[in-house]
């Protein structure tokens, strides 16, 4: 998940970055906005026999409807949007030294647009470069007095507008994570579930595995020792298959105290390993103090490449669960079709507990 961002900070480098997704539609429609006020200016300049400028400017709106020409058929900016901003930038300083206040006005609209269109951390920096180059330019042209107020106010926006964003990631991402995660546990929810399942699924890479585990007799716990124990149980289960997967392998509460393990890349072997060492940790943890016997769990393993769909899959790895719960719980149960032990024999003494058995 994305780190927690401070809201306060100028977020020189978050993970967060809630404007992303609608960057090119705001890159296209100030690259049209842009283009249509610079007609204007194409007539003024050809008016004023001022050749050289209309086609420059004339040049600068045809580049403008091609990025959103480019943008509305989902193709990436004909020229990117850092060098427009950087040439926007040094257009407002030269315009600024040229004709001093009338260029000053320009600068404001130019730092919010480098925020909409780029990543922070580079509009950061050509904002930064702004408020130098048209500040000293003004100094040049106009004086300290003017400079140093241009400096100062343009500086006031640069903080503004880093808040407003702040504040817009940190929204996005109090959504995402509850669009994602289950709040009890902090693992992903069942939606996400479904989601990253069928992308598993769909992907082309072989040797995914599912395992599905299920706490054993869950319900005693709750009876016994109430429902706010219960909770911190689930919690406590998820914290220790956090620790036991690897940083790849994606964990998730499917509802209830029926959890998922999601392995993009493993083998057979690995899969029940990891299956295992779940198991073992959550044995051997005292998760509730003086309690007699230890809070278990009974596993389902089945691999990707031997079911037929992505819900068929899931199904697989239940069933193996619901072997490992008949067999006795507390237990790890593969999902082999045709019940073949090929050359998956629990070998190393981590795996012992692990079962292959037909299930189907
Ligand atoms: P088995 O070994 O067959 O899985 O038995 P079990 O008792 O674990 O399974 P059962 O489905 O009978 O009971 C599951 C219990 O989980 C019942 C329900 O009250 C409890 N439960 C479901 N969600 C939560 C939750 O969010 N918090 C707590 N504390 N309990 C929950
Ligand atoms: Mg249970
Ligand atoms: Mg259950």
């Amino acid at each position: 998940m994305p780190q927690k961002i401070s809201m306060f900070a100028l977020s020189w480098k978050s993970d967060t970055d809630s404007l992303a997704e609608y960057r090119p539609r705001i890159g296209a429609l100030i690259s049209a906005l842009g283009s249509a006020l610079l007609f204007p200016f194409i007539i003024l300049q050809a008016l004023q026999g001022r050749w050289g400028l209309a086609a420059l400017f004339a040049a600068t709106a045809i580049m403008l409807l091609v990025n959103v020409w480019a943008v509305n058929k989902r193709h990436k900016p004909f020229i990117p949007f850092a060098p427009v901003v950087a040439g926007l930038t040094l257009a407002v300083c030269i315009s600024v030294w040229v004709q001093g206040h009338n260029g000053v006005l320009w600068s404001y609209p130019v730092l919010f647009i480098g925020f909409f269109i780029l990543a922070r951390r580079l509009a950061n920096l050509i904002g930064l470069a702004l408020i130098l180059g048209v500040s000293f330019a003004t100094w040049q042209s106009i004086g300290v007095s003017l400079a140093s107020r241009v400096a100062t106010t343009l500086f006031l926006n640069f903080v503004m507008i880093n808040l407003v964003l702040n504040v817009l990631d940190h929204l996005y991402e109090a959504l995402t994570r509850q669009a994602l995660l289950d709040p009890l546990t902090g693992a992903y929810n069942r939606r996400q579930f479904q989601k990253r399942l069928n992308a598993a699924w769909a992907a082309s890479q072989q040797g995914a595995f599912l395992l599905v585990f299920d706490i054993d007799h869950f319900k005693r716990i709750n009876d016994a020792y109430g429902h706010d124990v219960g909770d911190d149980v689930l919690r406590a289960i998820v914290e220790l298959t956090q620790s036991v997967k690897r940083p790849e392998d994606e964990l998730f509460r499917l509802g209830g105290e029926e959890f998922a393990l999601l392995l993009p890349k493993a083998t057979p072997e690995l899969a029940l390993q990891i299956g295992e060492a779940v198991r073992r940790r959550v044995e051997s943890d005292p998760l509730i103090p003086h309690r007699d016997s230890a809070v278990t769990v009974s596993i389902g393993v089945a691999g990707k490449q031997i079911a037929e769909g992505a819900d068929r899959w899931y199904k697989q790895a239940d069933l193996a669960l619901y072997a490992a719960k008949r067999k006795g719980r507390n237990r790890v149960v593969y999902f082999d079709l045709l019940n073949e032990v090929r050359d998956v024999e629990p070998a190393s003494p981590s795996i012992e507990g692990a079962e292959r058995t037909k299930v189907a």
